[in-house]
């Protein structure tokens, strides 16, 4: 039977999985093994070997990824940097120049400014508000426009339209990291984005127990970047794919949870005395909400906000919190929080960071799928402490 599968919910369980069932498991083991019996390939990159990339959970979870994203192939590596910088490395291969949006994940935007000009590479960086003066930063050796989908820690969304339009007419790649909207949410190559990325370590596992990467995207570029890990050797293990297999599996269901418990929260957080502003799409008063509605089937699960009063405010709030726990990285099932000051953003200087939004007192959540209602009693009690 070639029964096409049509959904999100039934692709995240079923895709790239094999019809015919291995001895019978219904879940598709784990194959410990570096390298595979010759079997007459030609080519160094055919060779089945780990760190070539095509080995059974490798190349199982390709196919899953291809079909959740709507992408001709993907490619999964050993983290999300590894999947950005590789990517980034083949395009622009040679002296290229990358547009990239102004407000970008720590680590990327420390691999674009401390990295590029050892590497021969060049960028400038665009303004999210004003795709008007993106066409002033185009070079002639202009290759790559890269975005992401929402941004961190501010959550707001850039044109993501304007950026699709802008990369077809001046004949640039387009790459969107679309970790915190999540394939849930949002398909970027619907729009007509080439490439995707994702720190698979956040929603797509979900469970934070394993770092990962992805790409999904054009065959013809997908293939080209493989090459380039296959150099590399970025490769993801075997048993960090099956987790990964296994933790895909329940994507649609967490975050449709973590989709409403954010939006509930985020609610809750606007009406309350003690917060000063909150940033989360879902909400009427974000800048981008008209935007988001359009384009987003939900909001996601991370909100920031900033409390009223000053640090030791926030402190005290954060210690008087129960459920949360105070940790880096996000999209799991469990509810962080984070001081971006003090941590991701924390290498900035304080007029820096206030020009991207960051003031001391901002709070970051990424919402887990608890108990809503207990969530939210929990950050109650802890806002009250400090009125
Ligand atoms: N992209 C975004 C939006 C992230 O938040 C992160 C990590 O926090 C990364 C990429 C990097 O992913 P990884 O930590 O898996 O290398």
């Amino acid at each position: 039977m070639d029964y096409k599968i049509k959904n999100l919910e039934t692709k995240v369980v079923h895709s790239g999985e094999p019809k015919e069932k291995i001895n019978g498991a219904v879940v598709f083991p784990i194959y410990q093994s570096a390298m595979f019996l010759y079997d007459g390939e030609q080519d160094y990159n055919d060779l089945k070997y780990i760190r070539l990339n095509n080995t059974p959970n490798q190349t199982t979870l390709h196919e899953k990824l291809a079909a959740i994203e709507g992408g001709e192939a993907a490619l999964v590596t050993s983290s999300g940097m590894a999947a950005i910088s590789t990517t980034l490395l083949t395009l622009l291969e040679g002296g290229g120049h990358l547009l990239a949006q102004d407000s970008l994940y720590g680590g990327t935007h420390g691999f674009i400014t401390n990295d590029f000009s050892g590497l021969g590479l060049s960028y400038s960086f665009i303004k999210s508000n004003d795709p008007d003066s993106w066409q002033g930063e185009i070079k002639p050796n202009s290759r790559v426009i890269y975005v992401e989908s929402i941004t961190n820690p501010t959550i707001q969304i850039i044109d993501l339209q304007a950026v699709v339009n802008f990369a077809k007419k001046h004949d640039l790649i387009s790459v969107i990291d679309n970790t915190f909207a999540s394939p849930v949410n949002f398909n970027p190559i619907e729009m007509g984005f080439d490439l995707v990325i994702h720190s698979a370590t956040k929603y797509l596992n979900g469970h934070s127990d394993i770092v990962a990467g992805c790409i999904v995207g054009r065959g013809k570029l997908v293939e080209k970047i493989t090459h380039k890990l296959n150099h590399l050797g970025g490769s993801l293990d075997p048993h960090a794919c099956f987790l990964f297999q296994r933790g895909i599996k329940t994507l649609v269901l967490r975050l449709e949870r973590q989709n409403r418990s954010a939006m509930a929260l985020a609610r809750f957080l606007e009406n309350h005395p003690a917060v000063k502003k909150v940033n989360y799409p879902g909400l009427e008063s974000h800048p981008q909400h008209a935007l988001a509605k359009k384009w987003f089937r939900g909001f996601g699960g991370m909100i920031s906000f900033e409390i009223k009063g000053e640090m030791d405010d926030v402190t005290d709030f954060l210690n008087n919190l129960n459920i949360p726990l105070l940790a880096p990285s996000l999209g799991g099932v469990e509810t962080l929080v984070v001081l971006p000051a003090v941590s991701s953003h924390a290498s900035l200087t304080k007029a820096e960071r206030k020009k991207i939004g960051i003031a001391d007192t901002l709070v970051r959540v990424s919402v887990g799928i608890e108990s809503a209602e207990e969530l939210i009693a929990d950050f109650k009690q802890a806002l009250e402490k400090i009125l």
